[in-house]
């Protein structure tokens, strides 16, 4: 039987298991998770859309299968209408609806649940809380695994950088920081609740100190005491990919990084 997961270029994801309990499904740059429990698994992020995605789950487990996103970002929604339905947040349906993709999939037409800050999906063993966290973008959640002691990102904590805003332009950078400032200080009042960070670009897990920084960034910015950085472009990509360094700057304090746009900055 051909394996629809192998190009002649290789295959397309590449897979791994956590000693947090969790399946890596790595593709390109980005990583989704699979958290099977006793009772059902959840899937967190689907990728680019390539391959066959869902039957690359199905060879890991038979049980019924929950799909969720981080948020709307094609890099996180294009493999969507592999599956029957799947939950985001408020806002991320127009994106993850619009990506070419989704028409050459099985279920291009899939359901669009909405998810609520606090819900809670039962996987049997193990149950995971979703936490609104919109910045990067509105729609964003994080995905809290108790029993593992785990909690998952997204995009709003990533490794290495966080890019703010450099896909979102309906708010002035001021803004959107203080949106990331109070959803970092919502993370640190949960944080005795789990023990490390799960970004889904540039690696991890994370310290819970990384939420530290980006609190002392955040203030730091809307303070007026730090100045952005004029060498600009996101780290692990060309400058240009993200508009180029004319249209990008960078803040950085301790081991925490902001990438914003130019003309929405707090200069
Ligand atoms: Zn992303």
């Amino acid at each position: 039987m051909k394996d629809i997961n192998v190009t002649p270029e290789g295959s397309i994801y590449g897979t791994y298991l956590t000693d947090f309990g969790a399946w890596g499904i790595q593709t390109r740059n980005v990583t989704c998770f699979l958290l099977v429990g006793s009772k059902r698994a959840l899937l967190i992020d689907t990728a680019y859309g390539e391959g066959d995605l869902r039957a690359l789950v199905e060879s890991i487990t038979d049980l019924p299968l929950t799909v969720v996103n981080t948020h709307g970002h094609y890099d996180h929604t294009s493999g969507n209408a592999f599956f029957e339905e799947v939950w985001m947040g408020e806002g991320a349906a127009e994106i993850a609806l619009g990506v070419e993709t989704r028409t050459k999939l099985p279920h291009p037409d899939y359901t669009i649940r909405t998810l609520k800050d606090g819900q809670e999906f039962d996987l049997g063993d193990r149950v995971v809380e979703a936490i609104a966290i919109g910045a990067h973008h509105a729609s964003s959640f994080a995905f809290l695994d108790k029993e593992n002691r785990t909690i998952y990102t997204g995009d709003e904590l990533e490794a290495a950088q966080v890019l703010l805003n450099v896909r979102r332009d309906d708010l002035a950078t001021k803004e959107i920081v203080k949106l990331h400032l109070a959803n970092m200080r919502k993370l640190k009042e949960r944080s005795h609740e789990f023990d490390r960070l799960v970004p889904a670009h540039n690696g991890g897990p994370l310290a819970k100190s990384y939420i530290d920084d980006y609190i002392d960034l955040s203030k730091a910015i809307l303070e007026g005491s730090i100045k952005p950085l004029e060498t600009v472009a996101g780290f692990g990509w060309p400058s240009t990919i993200f508009g180029g360094d004319e249209k990008l700057v960078r803040y950085h304090l301790g081991k925490a990084t902001f990438v914003c746009n130019r003309d929405q900055a707090v200069i």
